[in-house]
C-alpha cells in the first residue's frame, strides 16, 4: 500500500473526497501508460512512472527509487517485454505478488506486426517466404517485409528476431482505440483489487473515452490538410498512429527498437527522400539529431520532431492526449 499518506490525503481533502480510504500501490512503465492510469485514478491516488521522462524504453537502467517503486507496487500496468525488455525481469524480481498488466495482451488491443525495412510501401511483391513474421495473421497488409533487408545486414539493428519477442510492434499506446480499450481495463484491474473505489474508476474511464471522441475528431481535423503528403520517421514507432489517423509514412530512418540503423538502412532511406516527394523528416527527442542530418544531406525537405512518449510534457492524466495531440501537430508544421 501506499506510503505518500500525508500528499494523498491533502490531494483527497482538497478535491474533497471525504470518504478516502486506502488505495493499491500502481506502478506504470512509460509516461503515456502512467497517463492512462492516472486518469482512471483521478481523485483516489496518484500512480509511480518508472520510466524517467526523457528517456528511451527500449533500454533502461532502472534507478534505487524505481526499482523501490516495482517493489512496492500492488498492481503494475506496462505494455509488455517488446517495449521494456530489461523490466521483465525486473518485475520477476522485485515485484512478486504484484498484479501485472501486460497492455498489449489486453482483449480488444489492435496488434500491428513489426514492419521490416526501412520503407514502407509495397514493392514488387516476390513472395520470398517470410519466416518468423507472423504473416498468418495479416496477409492482407503491405507493410513492404518482401523488402525486410535480413541478408544486407544481418548485424542485429533490428533486434526483434534474434530475441525472444513476439511478433508484434510494441508502440502500440499511438492507437486512440487502444488507449480507450485499456481504459476500461486498467479500470477493472484496479477494482479487482480495490473494490471499494471501483465506481470511482469506471466513471472515470468513461468520462475519459468520451474525451478521446473529442480528441480524434480534433487531430483529424489538424491533419486533413496535410494527407497524402510523404514523410520519414525516426524511428518506427509510429503505425498506431498511421493507421489511426490514416496517415502512413513513407519510412523510418531507425527500427522499431530504436537501434542504430545500418548504412544500408540510411543508403535506402536517402534515395527515397530524393525520389519521392518526400516533403518532412521527423527527429526525436530521445535520439542522435546527427543521423537525421546524415539522411536530410543535399535534401530540400524540412526537418520536425515527433515524442511518442512526451518527455516535456507534464506527467499525469492530460498527458496521454497531448503525446498524441502534438504529434498531429508536429505532423502538420513539417508537411
Ligand atoms: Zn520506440
Amino acid at each position: 500500500m501506499s506510503r505518500n499518506l500525508l500528499p494523498i490525503t491533502l490531494t483527497a481533502t482538497l478535491l474533497g473526497t471525504t470518504a478516502w480510504a486506502d488505495f493499491p500501490s500502481v506502478a506504470t512503465d512509460i509516461a503515456p501508460v502512467h497517463s492512462l492510469v492516472s486518469r482512471v485514478m483521478q481523485g483516489i491516488g496518484t500512480p509511480e512512472l518508472i520510466v524517467a521522462a526523457g528517456a528511451t524504453p527500449h533500454e533502461y537502467s532502472l534507478r534505487p527509487s524505481e526499482a523501490a517503486a516495482l517493489q512496492d507496487a500492488d498492481i503494475i500496468f506496462w505494455i509488455g517485454p517488446d517495449l521494456t525488455p530489461w523490466m521483465a525481469d525486473a518485475i520477476q524480481t522485485l515485484a512478486e505478488g504484484a498484479e501485472v498488466t501486460s497492455l498489449m495482451t489486453v482483449d480488444g488491443t489492435t496488434k500491428l506486426p513489426f514492419r521490416e525495412g526501412a520503407l514502407f510501401e509495397a514493392h514488387d511483391h516476390d513472395a520470398d517466404d517470410d519466416d518468423e513474421h507472423a504473416h498468418d495473421d495479416h496477409d492482407d497488409d503491405d507493410h513492404g517485409h518482401d523488402e525486410h533487408a535480413h541478408e544486407k545486414h544481418d548485424d542485429d539493428d533490428h533486434g526483434h528476431d534474434e530475441h525472444a519477442h513476439g511478433a508484434y510492434d510494441p508502440h502500440s499506446w499511438l492507437s486512440l482505440d487502444n488507449g480507450a480499450v485499456w481504459l476500461n481495463a486498467i479500470a477493472a484491474q484496479l477494482s479487482s483489487v480495490d473494490p471499494d473505489n471501483a465506481s470511482a474508476y469506471f466513471t472515470n474511464a468513461a468520462a475519459a473515452r468520451e474525451e478521446f471522441d473529442t480528441l480524434r475528431t480534433e487531430i483529424n481535423d489538424i491533419l486533413a490538410p496535410v494527407r497524402g503528403r510523404n514523410f520519414i520517421v525516426f524511428h518506427d514507432a509510429y503505425q498506431y498512429f498511421e493507421m489511426s489517423f490514416n496517415l502512413p509514412a513513407s519510412g523510418a530512418i531507425s527500427v522499431s527498437d530504436a537501434t542504430d540503423p545500418s548504412p544500408a538502412r540510411i543508403a535506402d532511406i536517402q534515395a527515397r527522400v530524393k525520389d519521392q516527394d518526400v516533403t518532412c523528416v521527423l527527429s526525436e527527442p530521445q535520439f542522435d539529431p546527427k543521423i537525421v542530418a546524415a539522411v536530410m544531406d543535399g535534401s530540400e525537405a524540412r526537418t520536425g520532431v515527433l515524442d511518442p512518449l512526451g518527455s516535456d510534457l507534464e506527467t499525469g492524466s492530460e498527458l496521454y492526449g497531448n503525446v498524441l495531440r502534438n504529434l498531429a501537430g508536429a505532423l502538420a508544421d513539417c508537411l
